[in-house]
C-alpha cells in the first residue's frame, strides 16, 4: 500500500499525498519486478515528491494475464448490462464522494488551476454515468430478409484494452477510456502517463468501493517507450486506444500492426477558430481566449490558430490581446487560476522555444511571452498571443499544447477555408458568424472532425469524437465507444423455404 509523506514538498500540497506510487494488479498493489521507480515531481517547486513504479515487459506481463484471466474466468463480461452499469454507477458515486481530493491532486500534478479540475473530476463521473446507462439501452439487431430468413447480431466483448492516456486532464481522459471499455464488458490494462501518475492513484480504492471484481481493472505505471511499448506488443491485448501525440500514435500503429490490433487512436490537433466580421465578436472573443487558455492551453482541441477577417483584424487583434494580458496565471490550488503551470519542465522549455521560434519567424508578440514577473518560481507563461502570423511559419503549423495563439488575417470565406486546411491537423475547429448559412458551408467544408458553430467547447457525449487527418483514426462517444470495444458477429437464419443452389447433384454429366 502507498504511505503519506508528512512534509509536503511544498505549501498547497494536498493533504494525504502518497510518496509511493504502485502498479495494481490483479486486485494488489505491487511494485515493479525490477524494482525499479522514477521520481515525480509537482510543476510548481518542480521538486519530487514521489517515488512511482516503473513497469516494464514484466509487470505488462502480469497485468495482462491478470486481466485475461478476469476476462475468461470472472463475471464481468457475463454480467447482464443492468448489472455492470450498477457498478459503473457505483464508481461515479465514489468519485463524486472524493471529488475535491481527485481535483486537489490533479492541480497538484498537471498544474491545472482547481477550479478546472474541479469540473473534470466531475466530467469523469460523468464519463462511467453516461456508458452505464448507454449500454443498458443498446440491444443487438436483427433484419428480416423477405419471407426467408432473418439475421441477428450477437455483441460481444472483445477482450482486454489496453489503454493508454496522456497528461493533460488524466483523470478525466483515463475515465473516458475506462467507463466504455468496462460498460462493454473488457477488461482492462491502463497505462497513465508518466508526467501525471497521482490522480489514477486514486483509482483502486474507488473500484473496489464500487464492487468492481478484481482483475478487471490493472494499472502499470512507467515511461512509454518501456511499458506503454510492452502493453502495445502484447499478443494477449487485442485492442488498443490511445491518445496522445500524433508521432507516438504512428509507433504505435507500427508495432500493433504485428497482432492486426483494434486501434482507436485520439492524437494532436491545431484547430482553427474562424472569426467573420459580421460575428458577435463579444461571444467571439470569450469563446476565443478560452478556447487556447483554458486547461493551461494543454488541450487537444485548443483554438489555437485565430483566423481573424481583415476589416476586423486590428480591433480584434487588439481586445484579444488586452483580455490575454489580464488572463490570471497563478498557483493551481488558487481559485482565482485561471492559467496555471505547464506540466513538466521539459514541455515547459518545449513552449517557451516556440516562442523562441514565434520571434524569429517574424511575429508580432503582442501579448505574454515570459514568465510573469509575479511569479519567480514553476513553469509559468503569461497568456501569449501572436499576431501577423503566415501558414509557411512553424508556429502556425505546428501543434504548441500550451498558452500560446497565433492570429491571421483572411479576406473572404474561401481565403477562411484555405487556411483553416492548410495544417496537416484535422481535430476541431470553431467558426464564428452571424450568416448561419456561411456558418454551416464552412463547416462542411472546414476538414476537422469535430465543429463548433458559435459555440465555443461545449461536448454532448453522444456525439461523436475524433480527429480526421494526423488528428485520429476512428470516433470514440456514444455508440462509437461501443463499437470499439465489442465484436458484432452475425447469424444469419433460415426461416423460409431457402434451397442452396444444387452444384453436382446433375448425375448424367460427365467430363469428357
Ligand atoms: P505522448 O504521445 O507523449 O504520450 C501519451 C501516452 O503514450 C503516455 O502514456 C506515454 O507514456 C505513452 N507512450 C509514449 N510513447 C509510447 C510508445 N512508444 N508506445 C506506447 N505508449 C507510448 O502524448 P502526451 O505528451 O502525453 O500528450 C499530449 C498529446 O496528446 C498532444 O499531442 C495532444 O494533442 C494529444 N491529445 C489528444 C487528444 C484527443 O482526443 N485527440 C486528447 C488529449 C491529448
Amino acid at each position: 500500500m502507498t504511505e503519506t509523506i508528512s512534509q509536503p514538498a511544498r505549501l498547497g500540497a494536498p493533504a494525504g499525498l502518497p510518496a509511493e506510487i504502485l502498479h495494481y494488479i490483479g486486485g494488489r498493489h505491487v511494485p515493479s519486478r525490477s524494482g525499479r521507480t522514477f521520481a515525480n515531481a509537482d510543476p510548481v517547486s518542480n521538486q519530487p515528491y514521489a517515488d512511482v513504479a516503473a513497469g516494464d515487459s514484466e509487470d505488462v506481463a502480469a497485468a495482462v494475464a491478470a486481466a485475461t484471466r478476469a476476462f475468461e474466468h470472472g463475471p464481468w463480461p457475463r454480467m447482464l448490462p443492468r448489472d455492470r452499469a450498477r457498478i459503473l454507477h457505483a464508481i461515479a458515486d465514489a468519485i463524486e464522494a472524493r471529488d475535491e481530493q481527485i481535483a486537489e491532486f490533479e492541480a497538484w500534478d498537471t498544474g491545472l488551476p482547481i477550479a478546472q479540475a474541479r469540473g473534470q473530476a466531475r466530467r469523469a463521473a460523468e464519463n462511467f454515468r453516461f456508458f452505464a446507462d448507454l449500454m443498458i439501452g443498446l440491444g443487438d439487431e436483427a433484419f428480416r430478409v423477405g419471407e426467408s430468413q432473418i439475421n441477428y447480431t450477437l455483441r460481444e466483448p472483445i477482450g482486454v484494452a489496453g489503454l493508454i492516456t496522456p497528461w493533460n486532464t488524466p483523470f478525466m481522459l483515463e475515465s473516458w477510456k475506462l467507463a466504455p471499455s468496462l460498460a462493454a464488458g473488457c477488461t482492462v490494462v491502463l497505462k497513465p502517463a508518466e508526467w501525471t501518475p497521482l490522480s489514477a492513484s486514486l483509482l483502486p480504492a474507488i473500484l473496489e468501493e464500487a464492487g468492481l471484481p478484481e482483475g478487471v481493472v490493472n494499472i502499470v505505471h512507467g515511461i512509454g517507450e518501456e511499458a506503454g511499448a510492452a502493453l502495445v506488443a502484447h499478443p494477449g491485448v487485442p485492442l488498443i486506444s490511445f491518445t496522445g501525440e500524433t508521432t507516438t500514435g504512428q509507433i504505435i500503429m507500427r508495432s500493433a500492426a504485428d497482432h492486426l490490433k483494434g486501434l482507436s487512436m485520439e492524437l494532436g490537433g491545431k484547430s482553427p477558430c474562424i472569426v467573420f466580421a459580421d460575428a458577435d465578436l463579444d461571444r467571439a472573443l470569450d469563446g476565443s481566449v478560452f478556447g487556447v487558455f483554458s486547461l493551461n492551453g494543454e488541450r487537444c482541441t485548443a483554438g489555437s490558430r485565430i483566423l481573424v477577417q481583415r476589416s476586423i483584424y486590428d480591433q480584434f487583434v487588439a481586445r484579444l490581446a488586452e483580455r490575454a494580458a489580464n488572463v490570471v496565471v497563478g498557483p493551481p490550488e488558487d481559485p482565482s487560476t485561471e492559467l496555471g503551470a505547464l506540466v513538466h519542465p521539459e514541455h515547459y522549455e518545449r513552449v517557451k522555444e516556440y516562442v523562441r521560434i514565434g520571434v524569429a519567424e517574424g511575429a508580432s508578440l503582442v501579448a505574454g511571452g515570459s514568465r510573469p514577473a509575479h511569479l519567480a518560481e514553476g513553469n509559468y507563461l503569461a497568456a501569449t498571443v501572436f499576431a501577423d502570423v503566415t501558414p509557411e511559419m512553424r508556429i502556425f503549423q505546428e501543434e504548441i499544447f500550451g498558452p500560446v495563439v497565433c492570429v491571421t488575417p483572411f479576406e473572404d470565406e474561401s481565403d477562411a477555408v484555405r487556411l483553416a486546411n492548410s495544417t496537416k491537423y484535422g481535430l476541431a475547429a470553431y467558426v464564428w458568424t452571424n450568416d448561419l448559412r456561411r456558418g454551416h458551408r464552412v463547416a462542411a467544408d472546414v476538414k476537422s472532425g469535430m465543429c463548433w458553430l458559435n459555440s465555443h467547447n461545449v461536448r454532448d457525449l453522444r456525439t461523436p469524437f475524433g480527429g480526421i487527418k494526423a488528428s485520429g483514426l476512428g470516433h470514440e462517444g456514444g455508440t462509437h465507444s461501443i463499437d470499439f470495444y465489442t465484436h458484432q458477429r452475425v447469424v444469419h437464419v433460415a426461416v423460409g423455404d431457402l434451397a442452396p443452389p444444387r452444384f453436382g447433384a446433375r448425375p448424367a454429366f460427365r467430363r469428357r
